[in-house]
């Protein structure tokens, strides 16, 4: 199932120029344990478009400390804004709406789509952890037992060996 592109002069004709979509499916190439749910609402703002998300999903991740695979909840509450730009005209308009250069990103034509699932598979992108970790309690792998049985490194071993050689 794909989230249909939507054509942006025909959001213009949508009551209070907003289309809201229910998502509960699976977004291309976002791996993910479960189906993403939630809600995006797109609205033309005449020369821009002001995207909201609420959504979340299950993702499986990989620790960077113990190498344990574990899933954890990702939610998105997020809004964005994509200016439209009229034939190269790029004519921002006064930022008279609470607005602020932050939130401007992209551009796009204003007879162009709006391609939902992609914007929602960067959104749920940006807000995976930089550093994965399975809990507080994680531990890095113990140095495994080297048989000797005194559960010393190695290293340690050779310096008892030289230790009893020089005694
Ligand atoms: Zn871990």
């Amino acid at each position: 199932m794909v989230i249909q592109p939507i054509y942006l002069p025909h959001l213009l004709k949508q009551p209070r120029c907003t289309q809201v979509l229910a998502i509960d499916q699976a977004i291309a190439d976002l791996k993910t344990l479960t189906p993403v749910r939630g809600e995006v609402s797109v609205r033309h703002g005449g020369t821009f478009l002001e995207v909201k998300a609420e959504a979340e999903t299950i993702v499986t991740l990989h620790c960077d400390r113990c190498a344990q695979s574990y899933n954890q909840r990702l939610a998105l509450d997020t809004k964005e804004i994509l200016w439209l730009d009229n034939q190269g005209e790029n004519t921002i308009p006064v930022l008279e709406r609470e607005l602020s250069w932050d939130d401007l990103s992209e551009v796009l034509p204003p007879d162009g789509h709006f391609d939902v699932e992609t914007w929602l598979y960067e959104q749920f992108n940006l807000a995976l952890p930089l550093k994965n970790l399975c809990g507080k309690d994680c531990q890095a792998p113990q140095v495994p037992d080297d048989g000797t049985g005194n559960g010393f490194d190695r290293r340690w071993a050779a310096l008892a060996d030289l230790k009893q050689q020089w005694n």
